[in-house]
């Protein structure tokens, strides 16, 4: 398992809902939990490991492995969320050299199945709520340089050209 970087199209895929909950599904969380900690990283989608299904796992408590805070959502939804927003700074697994300003709803309260299918409500805010939303986004195709201010847009653009001229290399040469 490795993480999808930009610009490779399954960052923008269609994802399909999570059915079936077996020992797979767990193996493969696993798995996405040790390749964040591994990349200093506090959430991970699946389609940024190529998985093209609506999963979500996260860490609010940063890059140390600590099963208490570690949280596995499958085929999440926000059914409420704040007028109140907050601007933040994010980066992205995706983006290894980008970070940038996005402005989010502070306050979000979510619907999600956990590992084992059980029905899941919670309702999450600031560091917690920003990781999760930027995930959410991830299981829509949506990236956080989608969402990011114009300043932060403009820093990143160099380092953007650069990772689409990377790619470009790499399909040129396989
Ligand atoms: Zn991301």
């Amino acid at each position: 398992m490795d993480i999808v970087l930009y610009p490779d199209p399954r960052l923008r895929a269609q994802n399909a809902p999570v059915t079936t909950f077996d020992a797979e599904l767990e193996a493969n969380t696993r798995a996405m939990f040790a390749l964040m900690y591994a990349t200093a990283g506090v959430g991970l989608a699946a389609p940024q490991v190529g998985w093209n299904v609506r999963l979500m796992v996260y860490n609010p408590e940063g890059s140390t492995p600590n099963p208490p805070s570690e949280m596995v959502l499958c085929n999440p939804k926000i059914v409420w969320k704040s007028k109140e927003k907050e601007d933040g700074e994010e980066g992205c697994l995706s983006f290894p050299e980008i970070h940038g300003q996005v402005t989010r709803p502070l306050q979000i309260r979510v619907q999600a199945q956990s590992l084992t299918g059980e029905a899941l409500e919670i309702e999450l805010e600031g560091w917690e709520g920003r990781i999760f939303q930027h995930e959410l986004d991830h299981l829509d195709g949506i990236l956080f340089i989608d969402r990011m201010s114009p300043a932060s847009k403009g820093l990143a653009k160099a380092a953007l050209e650069d990772m689409i001229q990377i790619y470009k290399d790499q399909l040129a040469s396989s």
